[in-house]
Parts: C-alpha cells; sequence; structure tokens
C-alpha cells in the first residue's frame, strides 16, 4: 500500500471526514484490520483564512509548498490538498515536489461523467466560484457546462461556509437555503451539483436533493485510495 500525504486543517472538520472516508474504504477493499497509511500536516486555518480574504496568495502559496515539500520528504508516495479552494496554486505546488498531487476536480469530474451529466452547478467559496482554476479545469480539461450561483447566493454560500461550517456548525435555515440555490441551479439546466468545498457534504446530502449532488471530500479521499492500492 502507498502512502498518501493530506494537506489539512482547512479546515480540520473536512479533514476528519477525509481521514475517516480513506481509512473505511481502505477497510473495505482489505477487509481485516486494514486501515490507511497516510501522514498529514495540518494547518492552523486561522492564519490560512486571514491570508486568503486578504487575497495574499503568494503568502498562501508558499505554505503550501513549503508543506508539500515536508510531506515528500516524510515519506509520502502521492498529495492531496484537502480542500477545493486552495488547489487554486495545485500547479506551483505540483512543481515543487516529484510525487504526484491528486486535484480534487480531477477526481469530481470523473464522477461528474461516470453520471453522464454535461451541466453542472457548483457551490463553493467564492474563491472557488468565482476565479478560473476550478471552473476552468471542469470546463476545458473535462468538457463540462458549469452553473454557478448568482451574486446574492455566492455570497450566502461563503458566508455559510466560513461562519458555520469550519466550525461544525450545522443549521437547519442554511440547508435550506442552499437547498433553494440548487434548486435555482437546476430550473437553469444543472443536471447535478458538485459540492465544490470540503465541509458542505456535512450540510447538504443526497437525500436532501433531488438531482445528483458530487461530494468533492468523497471523490478525492477515494481517488487517494485507487492510487494507494494499485
Ligand atoms: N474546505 C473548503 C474548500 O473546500 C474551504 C476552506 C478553505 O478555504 O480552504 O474550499
Amino acid at each position: 500500500m502507498k502512502t498518501i500525504g493530506l494537506l489539512g486543517g482547512m479546515s480540520w472538520e473536512s479533514t476528519s471526514e477525509y481521514y475517516r472516508i480513506i481509512n473505511q474504504t481502505v477497510n473495505r477493499r482489505l477487509g481485516g484490520l486494514h486501515s490507511a497509511q497516510c501522514l498529514m500536516y495540518s494547518f492552523d486555518f486561522a492564519k490560512i483564512e486571514t491570508l486568503q480574504h486578504q487575497g495574499n496568495w503568494e503568502a498562501l502559496t508558499l505554505e503550501m509548498t513549503k508543506a508539500a515539500r515536508t510531506m515528500e520528504g516524510a515519506g509520502a508516495d502521492v498529495l492531496m490538498i484537502c480542500t477545493n479552494t486552495m488547489h487554486r496554486m495545485a500547479d506551483q505546488v505540483q512543481k515543487a515536489i516529484k510525487i504526484p498531487l491528486l486535484h480534487i476536480a480531477d477526481a469530481t469530474a470523473s464522477a461528474v461523467k461516470f453520471k453522464q451529466i454535461t451541466t453542472v452547478g457548483l457551490l463553493g467559496t467564492r474563491f472557488t466560484m468565482e476565479a478560473d482554476f476550478y471552473r476552468g479545469k471542469l470546463e476545458q480539461v473535462h468538457g463540462l457546462s458549469v452553473l454557478v450561483p448568482d451574486q446574492t447566493g455566492r455570497e450566502t454560500i461563503h458566508r455559510v461556509i466560513y461562519e458555520e461550517l469550519v466550525k461544525g456548525e450545522i443549521i437547519d435555515s442554511s440547508r435550506e437555503a442552499y437547498l433553494d440555490i440548487i434548486t435555482d441551479l437546476n430550473q437553469q439546466g444543472a443536471q447535478g451539483v458538485i459540492l465544490g468545498c470540503t465541509e458542505i457534504p456535512m450540510l447538504i446530502k443526497q437525500k436532501d436533493v433531488s438531482i445528483p449532488v458530487f461530494d468533492t471530500t468523497r471523490c478525492h479521499a477515494e481517488a487517494a485510495v485507487d492510487f494507494a492500492l494499485t
């Protein structure tokens, strides 16, 4: 089994989901007492969040590349950035290391295409919904059409992530607001919706939604297990 390196703590609430899913998936596939062989570098999220909202992506890129090299030096065979937003610097991180970086948008796009969906809604932080690094990969590399909520919808999605979900707060009225936004996206043509922030699956489950939802935490974690076991 290969060693999975996790860049986590963004936030730790979703990193603990990664850890659980990776271990459960390995155990389901290998049985017995098997669990994942992995390493984790967990950031202090306060520092990350401050730099994000200051727009200091250069400092964030330095933080991420430094941690990536640490994981490689410690023996990771593959690296995962356990957040959609921080894939903004995925190319620079990959260039800084020799081990492969498993991109969360690639893992998610495979699941979307497997369901033969071509138009998909995207929920995430405003960085993920508005910048090109994520949508661009889905559209240009994977040929998907991506719809994002309107400005008010994007503000709601972003606010709930940073004020509630990263602190583990699950609030019914926020779930309702998210479901209204998903309904709007569906009416505009989205055949499925990407939960493109690793905390959103704590709030929105498939049973809440009538169209397919793509849990990026799970898609990414399962792709890591596929890699580790082949
Ligand atoms: N975990 C989130 C994501 O998947 C947001 C927190 C962060 O900014 O990293 O984008």
